[in-house]
């Protein structure tokens, strides 16, 4: 059946990023990859981050293809040094920074009585540390460029599910993603307040299917004693499937989007419904 010719028209809407230009940590593989490629499409140059360095390179090439601009630097966020290094090179190549994604994320998957006092530390390093430095790190150069658009600048913060409700699956993983929820809050305020015009928003998606998502489903079938892992995707899910990197890339770039311009301390679920029981 065909759709009415309004309906088509709503469909094929996308925001656009034209004109600007993004940071995108963890871009080698997964959320982080198909948000680079969403964000190039969208028209942004890109900006991509990741310790991986040959399947970033590999990713990079990828989207070049399609005749995107993008720019592929190592960056471990834990590294002070290396957010520099990216800041700098995005506002070398391109004059500005508009749009900041902190995408880059660990999941740790034990129960936090046997997680050793080293997991937890890179589990903070490069959950919150990185999510502090890169908001620190790229606030001059996000607050100049929104001085030059009409709406101003974006942070989006990948934070989960798990952090905004309890996990059996990983306690510490939840913790530091319930940080990432209300430092998201706190930076959106504090920008608001000093007129930065920096807008910063969360994304909590379910479980997606990447390697982390794979990681995660087994530890949570693990935690609940199931062996069935469809029934236990429609469970957690009901709108009956994993996501995929793509819902929740396209939730990014609205976020990056003038779209989402009232916008700003939000914390958008992703989920399939999995919060919403
Ligand atoms: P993934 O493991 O598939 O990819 C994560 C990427 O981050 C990898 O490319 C990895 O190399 C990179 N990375 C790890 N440590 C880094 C560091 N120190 N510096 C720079 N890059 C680093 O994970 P994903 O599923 O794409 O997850 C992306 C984000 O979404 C994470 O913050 C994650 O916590 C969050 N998230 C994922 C799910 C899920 O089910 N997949 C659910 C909720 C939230």
């Amino acid at each position: 059946m065909e759709l009415p010719s309004n309906l088509s028209q709503t469909e094929n809407a996308v925001s656009t990023l034209v004109g600007k230009v993004a940071l995108v940590t963890g871009a080698a593989r997964g959320i982080g990859a198909e948000t680079a490629r969403r964000m190039a499409d969208a028209g942004a140059s890109v900006v991509m981050g990741d310790i991986l360095r040959d399947q970033l390179e590999e990713t990079a090439r990828e989207i070049r293809s399609t005749g995107a601009t993008v720019t592929a630097v190592t960056l471990d966020v834990t590294r002070e040094a290396d957010w520099s290094a990216a800041a700098a090179e995005a506002m070398k190549r391109y004059g500005q920074l508009d749009i900041l994604v902190n995408n880059a994320g660990i999941f740790i998957g034990k129960d936090f009585e046997d997680v050793s006092i080293e997991e937890w530390h890179r589990l903070v390093a490069v959950n919150m540390t990185g999510v502090f430095l890169g908001s620190k790190m790229c606030a001059p150069a996000l607050r100049a460029s929104a001085k030059l658009s009409p709406h101003g600048s974006s942070i989006i913060n990948l934070a989960s599910v798990a952090g905004l409700v309890g996990s059996v699956a990983d306690q510490l993983y939840s913790m530091t993603k319930g940080g990432v929820t209300l430092f998201t809050k706190s930076t959106a305020l504090s920008f608001a307040r000093k007129g930065d015009r920096i807008r910063v928003n969360s994304v909590h998606p379910a479980v997606i299917d990447t390697e982390m998502g794979a990681q995660a489903l087994a530890r949570r079938m693990h935690a609940n004693a199931s062996n069935d892992a469809t029934g236990f995707t429609r469970l957690l899910h009901p709108i009956g499937r994993l996501g995929t990197p793509d819902d929740v890339a396209r939730t990014i770039v609205f976020l990056a989007s003038d779209d989402a311009k009232f916008m700003t301390g939000s914390a958008l679920v992703v989920d399939g419904g999995f919060t919403a029981q």
